[in-house]
Order: structure tokens, then sequence, then C-alpha cells
């Protein structure tokens, strides 16, 4: 099979990598010739564990390359899939579809230039109710003898694990119109179905719909347990044994019971938004996600005063090392990250801020202007008054914390994804410790 990705962001080029890998012929397309230029070049442009193996091996057997050249990239294509960005659009919080419906229109001129007999053109990316359908209506305008179909092809994949959850998904889910259109994406996925991985075939609005509540699902699971953190705190409860006594029950799962700094990412805030839109533009309200979204907002809030407290309810003049700024770990996505709200009201409140993270400064040093950045957590809480632990990085997931403590003008920690313990930390002589949904000591 021929296959064309559109975009090489996140997923575009996880997915063109993890498709050629099947043993298809991948041409990956970006309109960003400085994103391609290092591709050409055999570098992957963002973080993403085992991308840059998993890319040589291909280019390296023929069967991926890298254009900027959508014209050239469409030609016998049997699949040309649009993974382009959907962000909020500026002012009323909804998707927006103008990468998508750009990048369809190129692509049908590009496909009826090229004399293409039939192609699938597939939407990955996140697109709202009824974006499909425009999608068909703008292809056509754009080149009416073009024989295609469209297809909706959500992805599900995680940044940081994102070739394991490519190559082992839960499930594919392939929304089309006709049965010509089925079986090629059966053909592009044949390689999981024959390791009897679920595909499931839906119309094109139950594929789309099935990412966005997917999403606001998981949104509202970890904001549930965010909420119950905070009543924890006050009760005496330890949030940790609570997710663990609950995520027991099968009904419920363990997954997304992990307490922290609130969501953030390239993928709920925007999804859980564009949601609740789409309800007000059909007059069936999201009740739950819009409380999600705005209990979200509380809790990065609540973070921030939780160490302002630790810092004796004040930041001005205090020096404090905030360890991880990206939304999760094994990830330099910092887009919507908890820290992007955190941080800068830290700065703002007059502290000086030293932020490590094994990856976030490349993206980081524009989104957080006034902090200074390092490497290395123990210079960075030297004469420290207060450690912040914002993202779980495996580095940070193993402190000396005994040595930290040594060399902080005061020992204090805020561990807001409750790694350690509040015994671990009396134990190392720290002078105070708060973490979330559990008890601490200040
Ligand atoms: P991204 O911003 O990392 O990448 C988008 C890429 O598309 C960029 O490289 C951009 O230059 C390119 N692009 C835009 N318009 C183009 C055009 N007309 N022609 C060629 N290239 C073009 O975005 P992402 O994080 O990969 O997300 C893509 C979509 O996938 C979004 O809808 C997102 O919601 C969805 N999604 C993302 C994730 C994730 O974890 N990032 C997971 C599942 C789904």
């Amino acid at each position: 099979m021929k296959i064309t990705m559109i975009g090489t962001g996140y997923v575009g080029l996880v997915s063109g990598v993890c498709f050629s890998d099947f043993g298809h012929d991948v041409v990956c397309v970006d309109r960003d010739p400085a994103k391609i230029e290092m591709l050409n070049a055999g570098k992957v442009p963002i973080y993403e564990p085992g991308l840059d193996e998993l890319m040589a091996k291909n280019v390296e057997a023929g069967r991926l390359v890298f254009t900027t050249d959508l014209a050239a990239g469409v030609t016998g294509a049997d699949a040309v899939f649009i993974a382009v960005g959907t962000p909020t659009r500026r002012g009323d919080g909804h998707a927006d579809l103008s990468f998508v419906y750009a990048a369809a229109e190129d692509i049908a001129k590009a496909c009826a230039e090229a004399g293409n007999p039939y192609t699938v053109i597939v939407t990955k990316s996140t697109v709202p109710l009824g974006t499909n359908r425009q999608v068909k209506q703008v292809i056509r305008k754009a080149a009416p003898d073009l024989v295609f179909d469209v297809a909706s092809n959500p992805e599900f994949l995680r940044e940081g694990a994102a070739i394991d959850d490519f190559m082992k998904p839960d499930r594919v889910v392939v929304g089309v119109q006709s049965d010509r259109a089925a079986e090629v994406m059966e053909e592009v996925y044949r390689p999981l179905y024959l390791r009897d991985f679920p595909i499931i075939t839906t119309d094109l609005e139950s594929a789309e719909m099935i990412k966005y509540a997917a999403n606001a699902f998981l949104a509202t699971k970890i904001t549930f347990i965010n909420e119950i953190a905070a009543l924890c705190e006050k009760t005496g409860a330890d949030v940790k044994q609570v997710s663990r006594g609950m995520g027991m029950d099968g009904r419920i799962g363990n997954k997304f019971l992990h307490a922290g700094p609130g969501y953030g990412g390239s993928c709920f805030p925007k999804d859980t938004s564009a949601l609740a839109r789409i309800g007000q533009e059909h007059a069936v309200p999201m009740h739950i996600t819009e409380t999600v979204m705005r209990v979200n907002d509380g809790v990065k809030l609540r973070m921030i005063e939780k160490v302002r407290d630790l810092c004796e309810g004040s930041f001005n003049g205090k020096t404090i090392a905030v360890l991880g700024v990206t939304f999760k770990p094994n990830t330099d996505d910092m887009r919507d990250a908890p820290s992007l709200t955190i941080v800068p009201a830290l700065v703002g409140g007059g502290a000086k801020v030293r932020v490590v993270d094994p990856q976030g400064a490349r993206e980081g040093k524009a989104l957080l202007p006034g902090v200074q950045w390092g490497d290395d957590p123990y210079k960075a809480v030297q004469n420290a008054d207060a450690v912040v632990i914002l993202t779980e990085w495996n580095e940070f997931r193993a402190l000396d914390l005994k040595k930290l403590a040594k060399k902080m003008a005061s020992a204090r920690m805020a561990d807001l994804r409750n790694i350690y313990s509040a015994k671990d930390a009396k134990r190392a002589g720290f002078d105070a410790y708060v973490s979330i949904g559990r008890q601490g000591f200040e």
C-alpha cells in the first residue's frame, strides 16, 4: 500500500513511521521546511522514546520518505491521512479546523492532478462531529471529478508511549461511508488485524464522537480523583490508598486515578473545550465536561496556594526549584501543561525560580520567561527555600532526599505527583512536606 501522511507532528510522525514499519510505503508531508529538513537529516524534531531508531530503520529500508511537496507526496496514494493540528480556536473554545480544511483542499487538487484512480482521504486529527462530511464537501468542490471516499480514523496514542500505543492499540476506530473505503482501511491496518487487535468500523459521526467522549471521560476520571484528593486532605484520608481501593474494582479500573496538579497537555484541555462547544451548538449542554474544565482550572490554582502556604504565605524573595514542567514525563510537549499556570504565579509573586526538566527546555524557554534553567536537581535546590515536583520524570523518582534537604536554605517540598511520602521526607530531614490528598507536615 502507498500511504501519505499530512503533518509530521506527534501523531503524524509516529503514525507514518509505524505504518512504514507495517511494510507500507509511506510519504510524510509537512509544510514546515525546517521539520522536513531535520527529518531528512535523520533527526526527530520531537522527543518520543524509540522513535528515532524505528524511523531510521524504515528510512534505511526505503519505505519512508519526507517531503514538503504535497503534490508529489500523494501521487499513487491509496490513503492520504490528515494529521494536522486542531488547536482551540481563539475566543470561542471551538476546535480550529482551518488546518484540516486547508489540507483537504490541497490534497484534493493534488490527487486530481496526479490522476489517482481512487483515494481514501482519512482524518486522523481529532475533529468535531460533522467535520468529515464537511471535508468531503471541501474535496468535492476543489476537485469535482476526483474518485474518493473520506474516512474518520481518530488516534488514541499517548505521547511518551506512542509507538507501543500505535502498535498495540486497545482498539482502532474507523468511520466510513462505503465498503470500498472500509476495505482500504482494513488493508492499512491488516498487520494489527492479523494480531487480533480489535478494529471497529463505524459511521463517520460515531468515530468522531468516540474520540471526544473518550478524552472527556478520561479528563473526568482524573478530575474526579483530584477533587476527592482535596477532600482527603481535609478529612485525614490518603488518596493513594483510596484510588488503589477504588481502582481494584473492575468496573472502575486503576488507570487515570492518580491525583496530581490537574490535567494538561495537547489533547484533554482542547478536546473538553471543543466537546463543550459542540454540545452548546446542538443545545445539549455537556454539563459534566463543562464542570470538569472548571474544576480542573481550580485544581491548578489550588496547587499555587499549596506552594504559597509551604512558602509561609508569600513567594516574594524566595528561591524555588521546580522539577518537571512538561505536562507529563517522556515528552517534550508543553502545550497546556499545569506548569504554565503554576510557574508564572511563582515568578509573578516575586520568587526566583529554577527549573529542571529533562526535555522541557526547548519549548519551555519561550513559554516560561524569567526562570533559570538547569539540568541537575541537586544544583537547582542549592540554598533554595522550596522544591516543587511538578512532573514525575524517572529522573525525579529516586532522588537522594537527604542530599537534597542538606543543600536547601530551608528544606521544604511540594510533591505534586505523590512520588514520595511525609515519612520519607521527615526521615531525610525535610522541615516541611506537602503532597496531594495526603497528610503532610509543615
Ligand atoms: P502537531 O501540532 O504536533 O503537528 C501538526 C503538524 O501538521 C505540524 O508539523 C504542522 O506543520 C503540520 N501541518 C499543518 N498544516 C499542514 C498542511 N496543510 N500541510 C502539511 N502539514 C501541515 O499536532 P499533533 O499533536 O500531532 O496533533 C495532530 C492531531 O492529532 C490533533 O488533532 C490532535 O488533537 C490529535 N491527537 C494528538 C495526540 C497527541 O498526543 N499529540 C493524540 C491523539 C490525537
